[in-house]
């Protein structure tokens, strides 16, 4: 069997990786990170920028061809540029960052420069005090800026990406679409979902896909899907006057059957779903002096033995709450949302 054919026990191939590069973070949204104080991996646990490329380079032997740099804040790790450099000489069809973009304006040219290639910026208010009350922080200026920096720093198809919560900020659908035809970037819609971290998660204050495309169409008549979504997670949409979103019901309508995504924590733990309770310790492996062959060997046997459906799993839950508590998440952070990187 050639490399590329890697499948797992579902027939669904790798091809995704995300890859968290810290689980620090300069924000504290309500539904990912509602604490102050959080049990953070050891420094001395997190790879170095050489191991990551270790590590990725075996991920790239088996098939992935999209890396998406994530966190935590990926932006708060020292020297990104670098990493994203050592990464872009890679063969990879996308590399790729999601970010909160309050750093954004600072390093937007650094990581153009290095060969980043698309950028997602997480956006759920225009409002300065509601994103200081939805984040905990101030910063939705440095935000506007990073994104207008991302453009100006020849960052093209730029996506939006909003966690639409009941009661919080679902009356800005509108708003946020404007700003997102006026910045000519892509916004997508993602449910609210019940990871680790989300620890005051409800099904009431899921907007679900299905409400969310009624309550457009009700105010922007007939809605078009549009066909090749792939394995992405985004279903794209077109309104009638020609703006296109996505939307990303992984809460109410999940793409398991679908799912190609591997994620790899700070420290070098390999999950296989969002919602898998264990990982493997790739880092381990690496540290104890692994060669290549080996290490592809260990992340070939787990992919082949892979089963999740996770969110599948969730939304058959007769009642459904937070996937963990937060004494839960305290003893075991890498159940949590910002160290598997979303
Ligand atoms: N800090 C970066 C950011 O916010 O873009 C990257 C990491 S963050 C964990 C990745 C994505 O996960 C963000 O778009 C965020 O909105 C999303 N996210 C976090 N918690 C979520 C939840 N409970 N439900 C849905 N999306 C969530
Ligand atoms: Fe918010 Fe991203 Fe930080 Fe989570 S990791 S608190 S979603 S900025
Ligand atoms: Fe993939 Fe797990 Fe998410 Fe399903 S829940 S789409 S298997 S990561």
């Amino acid at each position: 069997m050639s490399r590329s054919e890697l499948k797992d026990s579902l027939r669904r191939p790798l091809r995704n990786l995300r890859l968290s590069v810290t689980d620090r973070c300069n924000l504290r949204c309500a539904y990912c990170m509602p604490e102050e104080e959080y049990s953070w991996l050891p420094s001395r646990e997190i790879l170095s920028f050489e191991e990551i490329s270790a590590l990725v380079d075996s991920f790239v032997a088996l098939g992935v061809k999209k890396v998406r740099l994530t966190g935590g804040e990926p932006l708060v790790r020292r020297d990104l540029p670098v990493l994203v450099k050592l990464l872009a000489g890679k063969p990879l069809d996308e590399l790729a960052m999601t970010t909160n973009g309050v750093l954004l304006g600072e390093h937007a040219v650094a990581l153009k420069q290095a060969g980043l290639q698309r950028v997602t910026i997480s956006l759920d208010t225009l409002q300065r005090e509601r994103f200081h009350k939805l984040t905990r922080r101030d910063q939705l200026p440095q935000v506007l800026e990073g994104i207008a920096a991302a453009g100006a720093a020849g960052f093209s198809g730029i996506k939006l990406d909003t966690v639409l919560t009941r009661g919080v900020n679902d009356d800005e659908i509108e708003a946020l679409l404007e700003f997102a035809g006026r910045h000519e970037a892509e916004l997508r819609f993602i449910e609210y979902m019940d990871v680790g971290g989300a620890t005051r998660w409800s099904m009431e204050q899921v907007i679900s896909a299905k409400e969310l495309l009624s309550r457009l169409s009700a105010r922007f008549g007939v809605i078009e899907p549009l066909p090749g979504r792939g394995s992405a997670p985004a279903e794209r949409f077109r309104l009638a006057d020609g703006r296109v979103f996505g939307v990303i019901a992984s809460t109410t309508q999940p793409f398991c059957s679908a799912c190609d995504r591997a994620r790899l924590t700070a420290d070098g733990h390999w999950f296989t779903c969002l919602y898998s309770t264990g990982g493997t310790d790739l880092k381990a492996v690496l540290r104890g002096g692994a060669s290549a062959d080996e290490l592809e060997s260990v992340i070939r046997n787990v992919w082949e033995a892979r089963s999740d459906r996770g969110a599948e799993q969730r939304l058959a839950l007769r009642s459904r709450g937070p996937l963990a508590s937060a004494a839960e998440l305290r003893r075991e952070p890498h159940l949590e949302m910002h160290t598997r990187g979303g």
